[in-house]
């Protein structure tokens, strides 16, 4: 299956109301230079492409009070400056509130990197993509490699696609978001950026077959 037209991302803002705390996030030098890194990697492989004027895709770590995401709308790319990353300090799933360091507005997807890092205290890193050509070899790379595929194509950014895609992941390092994209899983950064990697070099060889 293809992208759904609704899980562009351009011009959809996120759906939770957000609450400033400070304007910067706490500083955690070398995870930050390694989420650097894996943004500017998911850039220059197409894994989060520009889709009206943003990248499609959001990239965190877990930090003491909670986790530093990519802000919403924004571009990965390489040399962002850690200031512009935010950090989610807080959670009320109830009201869909979320307590933020930083001046931008975190990921749409924040509240799915919430519910993962809650379920798997072995994550600490979660990294989202788009992926035409994971999608379209969705069947052929989930024989291939351990991974799990969301039961349907859903909207994203809604309560019930956070909720149910960490679910769905389950313990696998590895999510097809029918419809949408991919989600990879680490116990570091690396892990999580490597493994995003490898799947979307062998959709690829599978799209030039
Ligand atoms: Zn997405």
């Amino acid at each position: 299956m293809a992208m759904m037209e609704g899980n562009r991302e351009c011009g959809i803002r996120h759906k939770f109301v957000v609450k400033h705390r400070d304007r910067l996030p706490n500083v955690y030098p070398e995870a930050m230079d390694r989420l650097i890194h894996w943004c500017s990697i998911f850039d220059a492989e197409g894994m989060a492409p520009v889709e009206g004027g943003a990248s499609a895709g959001n990239l965190s770590f877990r930090t003491p009070p909670g986790f530093i995401i990519t802000p919403t709308r924004s571009r990965l790319k390489t040399g962002l400056d850690w200031k512009t990353f935010v950090e989610v300090v807080r959670t009320e799933w109830h009201d869909y509130v979320i307590h933020v360091l930083g001046t931008q507005a975190p990921s749409s997807d924040s509240f799915l990197h919430e519910r993962i890092y809650a379920a798997r205290s072995d994550v600490m890193a979660v990294f989202h993509g788009h992926d035409e050509l994971v999608l379209r070899h969705a069947d052929q790379l989930a024989r291939e490699f351990r991974m799990a595929l969301t039961a349907e194509a859903r909207l994203f950014g809604t309560k019930d696609d956070a909720a149910d895609t960490a679910v769905e992941l389950g313990s696998h390092t590895y999510i097809i978001r029918k419809g949408h994209g991919f989600v990879a899983v680490g116990r570091t950064l690396d892990q999580a950026g490597e493994l995003a990697v490898k799947i979307h070099r062998r959709a690829a060889e599978l799209a030039r077959r």
